[in-house]
């Protein structure tokens, strides 16, 4: 495994194709600091005397080399390991105070290690083998993956094929005898520009005449033909604060203007019953990989209201409790539910493990509708002073320092530095151009309500509970009783 140092000198050798607000940057452009900050924790914690005692958390054995690799590279091989992921990412993230960035990547690995072998065995293709071949050089060298999923759909209600333009939906231009030619482009790419490799997979299922569109590939972040046009929220810290980070996100239109994709790294071309197979199953490991991170961030928003309740000396006020037990239900409920997503899961016939499409999918909606609500509290308890407070160099000024030490004085047990300290972090967690993009996260991130909304509503047998009432209102029904939701979902 590489150190933090070694990914970062990684990403400087990059090819430079990276936009940020009209200029071509490289990647250690000062606006991206925050996300490499992020992934280079994930390296970090692995040799960190701290994290001694989670090493079983963070590393795992490689099923295809026996090597010890780093958690995020690995394949769930049991229900331990889907567990033992979910653990992983709540804890990181709460290092980071939000989202982990390298979910992206294990979840699109695991959902391709599954699909190109049920369509191998469909097709009589050879996508699994390659996939093999090309996870374990990534997995032996210690390589950073996101996941390029959403296409920028154009006219939402029109199917790829409908598109006044074909190439609003990623799709093949050209079949060669070495490859693919791809064009198109892939939105919300949380990470692309601070990792090494992209996979890319389809965003839905697709109809026979969608072939061209029901592609999957992994490609180097920097290939030519692909430019990333990037936007990543400024952090700012003030100078000699003291705390870990910056943290941030950075997040990619990605560009693929004619690209090559040798046949080596195409994971699945023209077979449109598994390309929305594909898209659904990332969406299932990634809205597991969120009752991981979203627990974390309720941590945090919870950690934080704690904190400004005693800056502002109300800590044992009846409202402040009854708040930090409804934000506790949300991370507890949302937690509590994968764990049941992944005790609940089963093999694949590759023998990678999945988890449960009703518990993720209830956890993930059950995250998504209350992220909202959980700022509103933390606002609440705070009061406006993370939404004014005076800019960090006042804090210094010797002018304005003197005012500013007095006059923002608050519980006589909490040092007035550590109150600006509280407010200031507060401001970047709940108030900054950083928090509504984790909002939006919070909402879309892994798919939107209405998607799994689609996906529980699939899964769940209505009639059977309509029967249980009928049966009870005394109701004459033909229908035999069926003992149902005691854990069988459907599988995808
Ligand atoms: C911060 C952030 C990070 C993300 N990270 C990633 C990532 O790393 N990789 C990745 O691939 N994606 C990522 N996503 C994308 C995420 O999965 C999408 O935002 C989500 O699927 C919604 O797609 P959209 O943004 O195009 O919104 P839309 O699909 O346009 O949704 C807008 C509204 O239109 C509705 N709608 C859409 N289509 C239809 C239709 N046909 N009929 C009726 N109603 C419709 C939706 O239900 C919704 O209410 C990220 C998103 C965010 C916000």
């Amino acid at each position: 495994m590489i150190t933090s140092s070694e990914y970062k000198k990684r990403l400087s050798k990059m090819r430079r194709n990276i936009y940020i607000d009209g200029k071509l940057v490289d990647r250690e452009f000062k606006r991206l600091e925050g996300a490499v900050n992020v992934l280079a924790k994930t390296y970090d914690m692995i040799t960190d005397p701290e994290f001694k005692d989670y090493q079983d958390v963070l590393t795992a054995t490689s099923h295809l080399t026996g090597e010890k690799i780093n958690r995020f590279n690995h394949i769930h091989r049991s229900i331990e390991d889907l567990l033992t992921k979910q653990k992983m990412t709540r804890l990181t993230s709460q290092q980071v105070g939000g989202c982990i960035a390298r979910c992206m990547g294990i979840d699109s690995t695991n959902a391709l290690s599954v699909i190109t072998y049920q369509t191998d065995q469909k097709y009589g293709t050879e996508y699994h083998k390659r996939f093999e071949k090309w996870l374990k050089d990534f997995q032996s060298n210690d390589r950073t993956s996101c996941c390029a999923q959403t296409d920028v759909k154009g006219n939402r209600p029109w199917r790829p094929h409908e598109q006044k333009d074909p190439d609003l939906y990623l799709r093949i231009v050209e079949k060669k005898s070495d490859g693919i030619v791809v064009r198109g482009a892939k939105v919300h790419n949380s990470y692309a520009p601070v990792v090494e490799q992209i996979n890319v997979i389809p965003t839905r299922a697709l109809t026979k005449e969608e072939g061209d569109w029901a592609v999957a590939f992994t490609i180097p972040a920097d290939a030519e033909g692909v430019k990333q046009i990037v936007s990543a929220p400024m952090v700012e810290y003030p100078e000699g604060w003291g705390a870990p980070g910056p943290w941030g996100g950075a997040d990619s239109l990605t560009i693929f203007d004619d690209v090559f994709i040798p046949w080596d790294h195409v994971f699945l071309c023209g077979e449109t019953d598994m390309g929305g197979r594909l898209a659904l199953t990332f969406a299932l490991y990634h809205r597991h990989s969120y009752t991981g991170c979203k627990p974390a961030m309720t941590d945090v928003l919870t950690g934080a209201t704690a904190l400004m309740a005693e800056v502002n000396g109300i800590e044992k006020e009846h409202h402040v409790n009854e708040k930090l037990a409804e934000l506790i239900c949300t991370s507890e409920l949302v937690y509590g539910t994968g764990i049941a997503a992944a005790i609940n899961g089963y093999k694949s016939p590759s023998g990678t493990y999945v988890p449960d499409i009703m518990y993720c999918n209830v956890s993930r909606r059950h995250a998504g509708v209350n992220i909202y609500h959980e700022y509103d509290i933390l606002a609440d308890i705070a009061g406006g002073m993370p939404a004014t407070l005076p800019r960090p160099g006042d804090w210094v000024n010797e002018e304005t320092k003197p005012f500013i030490e007095k006059y923002m004085a608050r519980n006589p047990n909490v040092d007035v530095k550590d109150v600006l300290r509280a407010f200031a972090w507060v401001q970047g967690l709940s108030c900054s151009e950083n928090a509504g993009v984790m909002q939006y996260a919070g909402v879309h991130g892994g798919g939107s309500p209405r998607m799994e909304q689609i996906a529980i509503m699939g899964s769940y047998n209505v009639e059977n509970t309509k029967n249980i009432a009928k049966r009870l209102a005394g109701i004459k029904t033909d229908k035999p009783y069926t003992f149902d939701r005691l854990g069988n979902t459907p599988k995808l």
